[in-house]
């Protein structure tokens, strides 16, 4: 099969980072063998990083391993808690990654990724030139204060789309009127730092037009949040005082976890809820740490040009589990990183010096389903590290009107639609 020109490849490149992929020269475009590429991790980074290596080079033996056929997205699943969409919403698989980009899909879960070769949890081997790692994030049981095994039956976290997105929605259909949700978002850093606050919104959304006697109090581990005064006049307009949010050191602390009871203690006492959603500290995956590719923070060191690891030669690691300097753990952040890293590797493979990128990321938050506020930015690599650039990007305006917010909430499902094409169409 044809290999890209220069030319090809820099508009490629360039769709991952706003254009900046440039210097390559055409001194080098044949290779010696074909270069062999796992992938770990078929969401936001590894199903992007899988494809777009084989749309820059199509020589290239690109291997995805994942260990589930069907993926759902978190970014929606706030709507399924909420009733708004359903699972098949968010759901997506890796067909066309194999019929029409030729990527070969493993399904099975990697148990460790060494500096040529990934093993799989059956022993078997994959071995590779080179490796990108995305496998997202692990919840911290070990950080929840007083959990006991199995807590996950009664409380759910549902901070990966699948079975506790349906069953935090269950919980809330079983609910009584009248009932209370308790939301404890975690501390910094964590995945999607908006998430949690959209989630109150949905789970507002639903209990105000089905159940309108309940609250949601949210019991913070932070003094403040995401897009604060955008979801707070948000609230105030369509929910009243249905929600609570209190902050650490006004209540928001919670200290004990009595799942048994129900309840949580924090600094005021116990707060007893019908349904209890806690979102716990976090870590890159598994396969990441038992990889040596995180330090003692629990997250993976990586080269901001390249995403290369700082400690496992050979392997990249993308998305959530790496430490990407100023950019938010985010789906979008991970797509555009899955782009910059499969471009690095492919300029490696030829020979040639990776580019330094620029990425972007923008986050819609639903405040209801037809009023969304985002945030967006525009980052670049500055000696060494990546961060945010000056005058770019921003939130949504404070007083916007209705028709605003509506136009958002009409991006949101565009943007929603536009990525997970990226993806996997
Ligand atoms: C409620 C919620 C709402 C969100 N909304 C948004 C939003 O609106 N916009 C946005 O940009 N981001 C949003 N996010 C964040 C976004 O979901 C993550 O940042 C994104 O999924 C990170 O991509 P990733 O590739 O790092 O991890 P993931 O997308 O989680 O992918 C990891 C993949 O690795 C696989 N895997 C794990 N371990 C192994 C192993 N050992 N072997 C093989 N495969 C393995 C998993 O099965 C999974 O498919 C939201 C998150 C949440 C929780």
């Amino acid at each position: 099969m044809a290999k890209l020109t220069r030319r090809q490849f820099g508009k490629l490149a360039g769709l991952g980072s706003l254009g900046l992929m440039t210097g390559c020269t055409t001194s080098s475009l044949v290779f010696r063998k074909k270069p062999r590429v796992v992938v770990v991790g078929g969401g936001f980074g590894g199903a992007t990083a899988a494809k777009y290596l084989r749309m820059m080079d199509r020589d290239m033996e690109v291997t995805l391993v994942e260990p589930n056929s069907t993926y759902y997205t978190c970014p929606f699943s706030n709507l399924v808690v909420g009733g708004v969409k359903g699972m098949t919403d968010i759901a997506h698989d890796y067909k066309t990654l194999q019929s029409k980009y030729g990527v070969n899909f493993v399904r099975a879960k990697a148990y460790q990724v060494k500096s040529n070769a990934v093993i799989l949890e059956d022993g078997s081997k994959i071995p590779f030139d080179r490796a990108i790692v995305s496998p997202g994030i692990d919840v911290r049981y070990d950080k929840m204060p007083w959990h006991s095994q199995g807590i996950e039956k009664k409380i759910t976290h549902s901070w990966k789309a699948g079975p506790q997105t349906m069953q935090l929605r269950r919980q809330l259909e079983a609910m009584a009127n009248g009932g209370t949700v308790i939301i404890c978002p975690p501390g910094n850093p964590y995945r999607c730092p908006p998430g949690p606050y959209e989630r109150a919104s949905m789970i507002a959304h639903y209990l105000k037009n089905n159940k309108p006697n309940s609250k949601i109090i949210i019991l913070d581990q932070k003094e403040k949040f995401s897009k604060q005064p955008l979801f707070t006049d948000g609230w105030d307009m369509h929910y009243g005082d249905l929600i609570e949010w209190r902050s650490e050191t006004a209540g928001g602390k919670v200290s004990e976890i009595d799942a048994e009871g129900m309840r949580l203690n924090t600094e005021f006492g116990w707060e007893e809820g019908d349904v209890i959603n806690y979102i716990p500290a976090q870590w890159a995956g598994a396969v990441a740490r038992k990889s040596g590719l995180a330090d003692d923070s629990g997250w993976c060191p990586v080269d901001h040009v390249t995403f290369e690891s700082k400690l496992v030669p050979n392997v990249h690691v993308i998305g959530d589990a790496c430490k990407a300097g100023a950019m938010p753990k985010s789906g979008f952040s991970a797509n555009s990183q899955g782009k910059v890293a499969a471009a690095a590797v492919v300029s490696m493979f030829w020979g040639e010096d990776p580019v330094s990128p620029s990425f972007a990321n923008t986050c819609y938050s639903y405040v209801t389903p037809d009023y969304s506020v985002s945030v967006a930015a525009v980052y670049s690599v500055k000696e060494g590290a990546i961060s945010g650039v000056e005058g770019a990007g921003g939130v949504s305006p404070k007083d916007a009107s209705a028709i605003v917010r509506k136009t958002e909430a009409t991006y949101a499902q565009g943007w929603y639609d536009s990525i997970t094409y990226d993806m996997f169409g």
